[in-house]
């Protein structure tokens, strides 16, 4: 493993073990609830939108550590974007993550430390659980 892999591994286990924005969520306010049966990620969503602007995003949910630190990531990087920015976030990760998109072509170092499940591809459904859920959240504003 050399030094750039580990970063990127230290970065998956930081937001695995400290999730950012994760929290119970009340069954009234939930917006998306996503399940990866390949592994038994779930992951559930909230979110609240004033105007057109993401103001706050929590997330719940189980799984392997791709698929938590990869919501944790996504709560991170769309809170305060507004709608159009976000989505377009989201097409660009899906399509980075599913090797549609070079890595290098980007220099956010969470997405850099995700890219590693380009190799697994039943792997990359885990990564991606959330920002798919977050896009059908998004959708239905
Ligand atoms: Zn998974």
């Amino acid at each position: 493993m050399d030094d750039m892999e580990q970063l990127y591994q230290e970065i998956i286990l930081d937001h695995y073990k400290h999730p950012r924005n994760k929290s119970e969520i009340p069954k009234q306010d939930m917006q998306a609830d996503e399940e990866n049966p390949m592994c038994g990620d779930r992951i559930m969503l909230a979110v609240d939108v004033e105007g057109d602007v993401i103001r706050r995003i929590r997330f719940d949910g189980k799984g392997c550590a791709i698929s938590q630190a990869s919501a944790s990531i996504m709560t991170e990087q769309l809170q305060g974007k507004t709608i159009a920015e976000a989505s377009a976030l989201i097409e660009e990760f899906v399509a980075m993550m599913r090797g549609e998109k070079s890595v290098t072509q980007s220099e956010n170092e969470e997405w850099l430390s995700l890219s590693g499940v380009r190799k697994f591809p039943l792997r990359v459904k885990c990564a991606t659980l959330s920002w798919r859920g977050m896009q059908k959240v998004l959708a239905a504003q």
